[in-house]
């Protein structure tokens, strides 16, 4: 049980409230509707196989949740653990791996599931090291792709929305952690 509050904490909700800082690009139910579409699409391209679902954490957990719950075939799911942003708005261009998946993937149809792909870093070390694993086939979705600044190095199978370059939180995605928890997606505008 929570006790007494011994301090106040600015709420990052209230804000996107309250502030005019931020502005919605996607609604929870177009969301959803894409999520279904896409599920459907892989679920006929796969149809008859076991494909195994690797979300990159943080970022993706909602979005890879909401994606396998609308497939109609088998799957298995698991989860690497990526890191380029820390904290800040921009990437820092260094992808580091900070937790590695248990499954084997040789001769298994691998679907890597993003939240979102800016600069191409991240697709492009995963793509290089599942290949190295040696799937039977490798492919990427991502919820939302920058259309502006996205040089994945590699082709990006699934995409839900492209969309402008700006910074945005919501559905997984946050700012300084928090703001994962928002069921719409907004634009957040750097203060001045
Ligand atoms: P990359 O630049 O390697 O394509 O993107 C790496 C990761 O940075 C994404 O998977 C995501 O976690 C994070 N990222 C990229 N753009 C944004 C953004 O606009 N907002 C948030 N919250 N994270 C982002
Ligand atoms: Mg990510």
């Amino acid at each position: 049980m929570l006790t007494k509050q011994v301090k106040t904490y600015p709420s990052r909700i209230e804000e996107v409230k309250n502030s005019g800082r931020y502005r919605m690009l996607l609604s929870e139910v177009d969301i959803q509707r894409r999520t279904k579409e896409l599920a459907e699409k892989i679920s006929e391209d796969y149809r008859g196989r076991c494909p195994v679902f690797i979300g990159v954490l943080n970022g993706s957990f909602i979005f890879i949740a909401d994606l396998v719950r609308q497939l109609t075939i088998d799957c298995e799911v698991d989860f690497f653990k990526l890191s380029s942003y820390g904290d800040a708005m921009v990437s820092s261009g260094e992808v580091k791996l900070k937790k590695d998946i248990d499954c084997h993937l040789a001769d298994k149809d691998v679907i890597v599931v993003e939240d979102i792909v800016d600069s191409g870093l991240s697709v492009k070390f995963l793509n290089e090291k599942i290949m190295d694993m040696k799937p039977s086939s490798l492919r990427f979705v991502s919820l939302l792709v920058k259309w502006d600044n996205a040089q994945p190095g590699r082709k990006i199978d699934y995409v839900g929305f492209s969309i402008p370059s700006e910074f945005v939180v919501g559905f997984g995605l946050d700012f300084e952690q928090k703001l994962r928890n928002l069921k719409n997606i907004y634009i957040m505008q750097e203060q001045d």
